[in-house]
């Protein structure tokens, strides 16, 4: 967009091209952008929010069945707010990163309770409530309120960062707030075109201006574009400090009855898989097989690895048949016809599933 000097890590892009591009995206977005998803025929900030949750993380074909299962049974935010914690993770399995659930539950309580059942109107507000960051908050304002503000998701960054050949490293704190400064400028002046540019913005990251190869020849901002006229756009954005990633083996008791109940217990609401049903979880193999009958046999399945956001599970399932009886601790049969709809991590759902 604008040729920055190669040590630039702020360019500081002339009005003309920051209306020349906000333009281009907007004309894209219409023509050739992505229509038709059920979230975007709605100016309806509870289904707007909703689908903002549920597309973090997780793939557009996915979303569809649960924004569909979620909006039949959570008609509005009053439903959601007044259901148990319970409902929500159940009928969030299986999209992962339960975080979301738990926090679109306490959202939708404080929505009700604080606001009157009202989504606020402007970012700042709506940055408030929990599981809304900057660039969520942003997105349900510029869709539903046509307000003047910038998102900046992980998507968003990357196309921005190559258009403006941004050389700033978005692990440093400061060249982030640079970069949202600039995202800020590059708004349409005019505060209608704001659903298209956003949407545009989305659409450009998820389907164009992909990581590992952009497709410049059909990009429509591509005469604007800095990362592609320097020749390697996927030299931007520029981030040096790599997640710190951890390890850790759990051993897991997979009791089960012979018609097929399975014994559950409920994670506390802090650690991992928090909230959620989950087979008892044991930090050895000696601690398991300490808090199981003597009497009950124990068949070791292959360990394997499931991979979280920041952390490595190297989970070990032991098998138990249980005639009669319960295993050690608090915790609750589930007959085959009530676990299937329980939240449950998706390791255990396709351990029991498999
Ligand atoms: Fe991304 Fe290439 Fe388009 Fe630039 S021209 S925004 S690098 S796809």
């Amino acid at each position: 967009m604008n040729p920055p000097s190669p040590a630039a890590a702020a360019p500081d892009p002339q009005p003309g091209a920051l209306h020349a591009f906000a333009g281009q995206v907007v004309r894209w977005q219409r023509a050739h952008g992505r229509s038709g998803l059920p979230w975007q025929a709605t100016r309806d900030p509870y289904r707007v929010w909703l689908s903002e949750i549920m597309l973090q993380q997780t793939q557009v074909a996915t979303v569809l069945a649960y924004y569909a299962r979620f909006l039949a049974r959570f008609p509005d935010v009053q439903a959601l707010a007044a259901a148990p914690q319970d409902e929500v993770l159940g009928l969030w399995s299986g999209l992962g990163y339960y975080s979301r659930a738990r926090n679109l539950h306490r959202c939708a309580q404080q929505v009700v309770q604080v606001h009157g059942g009202q989504f606020p109107r402007d970012a700042q507000t709506l940055q408030t409530l929990p599981g809304i960051g900057r660039s969520t908050a942003a997105a349900i304002a510029a869709f539903c309120f046509d307000a003047r503000v910038a998102i900046l998701d992980g998507n968003v960054k990357r196309v921005l960062a190559r258009v403006c050949g941004f050389a700033g490293d978005l692990a440093v704190a400061r060249e982030e707030r640079t970069l949202w400064d600039l995202a800020q400028r590059m708004v349409p002046a005019d505060p209608a075109d704001m659903p298209a540019y956003t949407q545009g913005l989305m659409d450009l990251g998820a389907t164009v201006c992909t990581a590992r190869a952009p497709a410049c020849l059909t990009c429509p901002v591509q005469p604007l574009c800095t990362g592609h006229r320097e020749g390697e756009p996927t030299r931007y954005p520029v981030r040096t400090r790599k997640l710190k990633r951890s390890a850790q083996s759990l051993w897991l008791l997979q009791a089960q009855r012979s018609d097929g109940a399975v014994w559950l217990q409920k994670r506390p609401q802090q650690g991992v898989w928090a909230g959620l049903y989950c087979l008892p979880v044991f930090e050895s193999y000696q601690a398991l097989r300490a808090a199981v009958s003597p009497q009950v046999s124990l068949q070791e399945s292959a360990p394997f690895l499931h991979v979280l956001t920041h952390k490595d599970l190297h989970l070990h399932p032991v098998g138990a048949v249980y005639a009669a009886g319960s295993p050690a601790g608090a915790g609750e049969w589930f007959d085959a016809g009530r676990w299937p709809a329980l939240g449950l991590p998706a390791p255990v759902r396709k351990l029991l599933e498999g």
